[in-house]
């Protein structure tokens, strides 16, 4: 829903962007100049519906109804199909969390569920059914966060993930950054955010400074899965954080449709590192309800991955790995 134009005036640009994301399948199909009449099906939208900024869906191919980022958010009629092995919290992640919205899994670094909310539904979301509502340390529990990293000392990495950290304004995130400065162990920040690819008006003029005035060294994990995420006003947005010196490292899923071939997988790496993009993490899917349609085999991954390191320097062979729910880290996969 678009809120009135008068409740919209003291928001920055990014914020009204957000506000008039497309929700609506139908919608969605008629800008593509696609059949509406795929939207009766989507019914699945209900429990976690769609959502997708007006500026990614530019970058979609009109009449392509297998387009890859298109793929990727509008909901489809095999989400609701049972398949055994996927379930709501495949990584366990709520017998992780330690302190509503902290999940301390990993030695040194500490990730914070900062907000629930999203600029965007990605349909292989890992936490679409994660509770949000209780767990989330921009409501009343921030100060048991800060508490639980005072007595932590041997966390010096605090990593800020949700939903997406940056869909939460730039006094909000000021203030928790200066929550997070009271703890002398911290060294490093870490975003984790998929806004500069699906909202890159995010990168605004207030985010840069306050990411360049403090004094943690500050890593920014993006999230693109196909270089046709990546046009000029991605770009423009990723040269400002460089800029202001911040680490970029890019995140992918596999994703059947979408990026299960070395041809695309090569020209990500390759579109991101010249946007000064270090390809970190290739990910293989998290088993959660509702996507194994998306799922590549194991198999098919390592003969992907074969293919790509034999064209493309080993610094942009991104690390195949998967997520298990009591590992001590991610695991490397071949
Ligand atoms: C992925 C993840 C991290 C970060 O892992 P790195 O290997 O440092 O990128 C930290 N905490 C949790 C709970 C995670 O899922
Ligand atoms: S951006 Fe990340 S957290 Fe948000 S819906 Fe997509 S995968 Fe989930």
């Amino acid at each position: 829903m678009i809120p009135p134009k008068s409740a919209l005036r003291h928001r920055a640009v990014w914020q009204k962007e957000l506000a008039e994301a497309i929700v609506d399948p139908a919608e969605l199909l008629e800008i593509l100049g696609l059949d509406t009449a795929m939207a009766a099906a989507r019914a699945m939208g209900e429990s976690f519906p769609l959502r997708v900024p007006r500026a990614f869906v530019a970058r979609m191919k009109k009449h392509d109804p297998t387009d890859p980022l298109l793929r990727q958010v509008l909901p489809s009629d095999e989400e609701s199909r049972t398949v055994s092995g996927f379930c709501g919290d495949p990584l366990a992640e709520q017998r992780t969390m330690t302190v509503p919205g902290v999940l301390h899994k990993y030695h040194g670094r500490v990730l914070l569920i900062a907000t629930g909310a999203c600029g965007v539904h990605c349909r292989y979301c890992f936490r679409r059914e994660f509770p949000y509502g209780q767990a989330n340390v921009g409501a009343a529990d921030w100060r048991a966060a800060m508490d639980y990293l005072a007595k932590h000392p041997e966390v010096n990495e605090v990593i800020l993930s949700g939903g997406d950290p940056l869909t939460l304004s730039n006094h909000r995130l000021a203030r928790l950054i200066e929550a997070l400065r009271g703890l002398p162990s911290i060294r490093r920040l870490r975003i984790h955010s998929r806004q500069p690819i699906v909202l890159p008006e995010r990168i605004d003029e207030g985010l840069v400074e306050l990411l360049s005035d403090i004094h943690f060294q500050t890593l920014m994990v993006i999230h693109a899965n196909h270089p046709q995420e990546i046009d000029n006003s991605v770009r423009t947005g990723l040269s400002r954080l460089n800029a202001a010196g911040i680490t970029l490292f890019n995140q992918a899923v596999l994703l059947r449709g979408v990026n299960d071939s070395a041809d695309i997988l090569v020209a990500l790496s390759e579109t991101l590192f010249a946007a000064k993009v270090i390809p970190y993490y290739l990910h293989m899917l998290d088993r959660v309800r509702g996507t194994a349609h998306f799922e590549v085999s194991e198999r098919q991954a390592l003969v992907l991955m074969q293919e790509i390191r034999a064209r493309l320097p080993g610094y942009l062979v991104p690390r195949l790995v998967r997520e298990q729910p009591d590992a001590t880290s991610k695991t490397f996969i071949g």
